[in-house]
């Protein structure tokens, strides 16, 4: 076993971390509190090619690994979850779905501008009634001439309502033109598509920047060669992709357990220069060494999963331990570090209530901690 990362997957990190901490940190306070999406910062990011870092060269990305891909959401994400969840988002998801699935135009067309960062992807599969059970969506896709007419909503899908976003792929109901049957598949919808609408971004606890919404499909219509891959297999495709989504929370929610880390050996550290209680008293020190254990251990699940995704293995139950194993970390890190603060920690102007808010985040989106333990169980049996 080789556990060194090579020079390019060091360079990566050690990018991705200098313009987390140089630009990104100094801003996400701001960022969280405004609610704005912080177009110029994903500019940069795009400059510097991270939206594209495991797609091939030709389809505008940087020909690496998901490894490096995973280091920099790490990166990002001990400045900023908001940024770790829109490279989650747009490249791990979305971007991965048009590379594998996606004929040579959509790839042309929605994929290159998506690897080089100018455009955002979104991916909606949440709806009132499906969640959970992803597969009792309820919107529909009628196949009408050249065109597909879609009808439903979708709720709580990030990165939608922005600028610079292009397309939402998204599931629908459709009856097989062979024998009628009713099957899932997926659409790309572009953002001026007729008859689609964003509705009112959802007032979020946390990771306020991140552009989270409803959207509406009222008779709306996209030309028929918009489907994405094979149109029996639309649900497997969509799921197919979540797994790198696991890996990506996975590594976010490593950088968000070491911020808070971070946090708490800041805090100590300008406390020990006075009060000497933090030091002296055994628990926060015991606390301290399991949080720095349990972190490495996140760290080294996603970082398994990525490289197993590398090799072309399987790597399904280690991305659902990334994603429950990380998220559950940073929760349970960010309520420690926030008690070594109190009652400090209870107020805005530390970050740690930050990390607090956005830390449960992470145990909802991509499946809840809930379905991650009933899918790991059930592929033990
Ligand atoms: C900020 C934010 C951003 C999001 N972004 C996206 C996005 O971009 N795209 C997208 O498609 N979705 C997105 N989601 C939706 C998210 O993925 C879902 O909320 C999540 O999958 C849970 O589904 P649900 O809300 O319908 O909850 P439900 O499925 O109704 O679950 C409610 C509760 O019941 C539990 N539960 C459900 N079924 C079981 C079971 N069988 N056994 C045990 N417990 C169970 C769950 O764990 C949960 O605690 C986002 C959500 C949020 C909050």
């Amino acid at each position: 076993m080789d556990f060194h990362l090579s020079e390019k997957q060091k360079t990566i990190r050690d990018m991705c971390r200098k313009f987390a901490t140089e630009v990104v940190a100094p801003r996400a306070e701001d960022i969280e509190r405004t609610g704005e999406h912080p177009y110029e910062v994903v500019a940069q990011m795009a400059d510097l090619g991270m939206m594209g870092i495991p797609f091939p060269e030709k389809y505008g990305g940087g020909g690496g690994d998901w490894v490096s891909m995973h280091l920099c959401i790490e990166e990002l994400s001990r400045a900023d979850t908001l940024l770790g969840a829109i490279l989650d988002v747009t490249t791990s998801v979305v971007g991965q779905e048009l590379l594998i699935f996606g004929t040579e135009e959509q790839k042309q067309r929605w994929l290159i501008p998506i690897a080089q960062g100018k455009e955002l992807g979104a991916f909606g599969m949440t709806e009132p009634d499906a969640g959970s059970d992803a597969a009792a969506i309820k919107t529909t896709a009628v196949l009408k001439g050249e065109d597909w007419v879609i009808n439903g909503s979708k709720q709580f899908i990030t990165n939608t309502g922005l600028d610079n976003t292009s397309i939402v792929i998204i599931t629908a109901k459709t009856e097989r033109e062979s024998d009628g049957k009713t099957i899932i598949c997926t659409i790309l919808v572009p953002k001026d598509a007729p008859g689609f609408k964003v509705g009112q971004k959802y007032e979020k606890m946390a990771q306020r920047g991140t552009a989270t919404h409803e959207l509406f499909f009222d008779d709306c219509r996209v030309p028929r060669d918009f489907l994405l891959g094979d149109i029996n297999r639309g649900f497997a495709q969509h799921l197919a992709v979540l797994q790198t989504g696991r890996i990506s929370i996975g590594a976010l929610t490593t950088g968000l357990a070491q911020a808070c880390f971070d946090e708490a050996i800041a805090f100590i550290r300008q406390g020990s220069q006075g009060n000497q209680s933090l030091f002296t008293s055994q628990r926060v020190p015991f606390k301290l060494a399991d949080m720095a254990m349990r972190i490495e251990l996140s760290r080294t699940m996603y970082l398994k999963a990525a490289w197993l995704k590398d090799q072309g293995e399987s790597h399904t139950l280690e991305a659902h331990f990334a994603k429950l194993y990380g998220s559950e970390t940073a929760t349970r890190i960010a309520a420690e570090v926030l008690k070594i603060f109190s009652p400090y920690g209870y107020l805005d102007e530390y970050p740690i209530s930050r990390y607090f808010k956005q830390a449960k985040l992470f145990e909802i989106v991509e499946g809840t901690s809930e379905i991650q333990r009933l899918v790991i169980a059930r592929g033990l049996l």
